[in-house]
């Protein structure tokens, strides 16, 4: 066991006892109404789906197939291994009715050996209706809603175009809260204009409602996206983490957040060949020996 925090390993053991679990990630085709002009334009400043999208699934394929695709993928080493259906690039509740949404996730969480779904979102695309479908799937297999939420100050929201705003966030959290169905939020360190205090601040906010998990990560300055573009000439406030920063922050992170809540990670690292700064060169479990080596002391 994680003696510093609840890592998701712990979160699955209790979701999942006795199970092995692995996300599948797919992509369903979805689109994103802050890039199509339903809520906004351009997208979120940082924003290359390309970065966080893994090579075996693509929108060509049906849900169905990735599924498949991505269950061969990790059965070749883990034949006993059961699977999340991750709804992961995009806004996955965007641009179709719940009821064509809902029969999508339906099938994704029948298919065999898979015993949960999880669906990444926005906090301004989660309508009641929804929800309540969400909700009676929920009481057949768990449904985790990950909501993009990255800070809690309305300025930076503005700053990196998220059009959306923290009491958004804070609204969908409760009404998925109250039907029951797990919530995660995702949040980004280091965004323009705002320090480790900053991101400290939003972690206590996001602790202090109803929530079940944290995804952190750094911000990354990836290719193909306005904030490059802003950062070379100069014209936004942003400086990225140093390695040794970093670290500093996510012990700060980790006892700032409870133990109830897990912190599914601390670091994002897209394709080497798509960043531009910070080159850490670190994988995910490389960060975090390097966090809990420093949380010893
Ligand atoms: S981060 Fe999410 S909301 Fe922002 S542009 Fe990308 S897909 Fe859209």
């Amino acid at each position: 066991m994680n003696p510093y925090y609840k890592d998701f390993s712990e979160y699955m053991r209790e979701m999942f006892p006795g199970m092995k679990v692995q996300k599948l990630s797919i992509d369903a085709g979805f689109t994103c109404p802050n890039r199509d002009g339903s809520i906004g334009r351009g997208g979120c400043i940082y924003c290359n789906n390309a970065s966080f999208t893994p090579g075996y699934c693509s929108p060509n394929d049906a849900v169905e197939t990735q599924i498949e695709k991505g269950k061969d993928f990790f059965r070749r080493k883990y034949p006993e291994m059961k699977y999340l259906a991750y709804f992961q690039s995009y806004t996955n509740t965007f641009g179709r009715s719940p009821d064509v949404l809902m029969d999508m996730y339906r099938k994704a969480s029948e298919s065999e050996d898979v015993v949960g779904v999880i669906i990444g979102t926005r906090p301004d695309c989660l309508p009641d209706d929804l929800l309540d479908g969400l909700a009676e799937l929920n009481q057949k297999k768990p449904v985790i809603v990950e909501i993009g939420a990255e800070t809690s100050s309305d300025d930076t929201l503005r700053l990196i175009n998220r059009n959306h705003t923290w009491a958004q966030v804070e609204d969908s959290v409760g009404r998925l809260h109250s039907k029951g169905i797990r919530v995660g939020l995702h949040l980004i360190a280091g965004l323009p204009g705002e320090n480790g205090d900053d991101v400290i601040e939003t972690v206590r906010k996001a602790c202090a409602l109803p929530i079940d998990s944290i995804k952190m990560h750094q911000l990354q300055i990836v290719k193909g996206t306005p904030l490059l573009e802003r950062w070379e000439k100069g014209e936004i406030d942003v400086e990225p983490f140093t390695l040794e920063d970093y670290l500093k922050l996510c012990a700060r992170i980790v006892k700032t957040i409870p133990r109830h809540i897990c912190i599914e990670r601390f670091l994002a690292s897209s394709p080497p060949e798509m960043v531009a700064a910070p080159k850490w060169g670190l994988k995910n479990y490389q960060f975090t020996n390097m966090l809990h080596n420093r949380l010893k002391i």
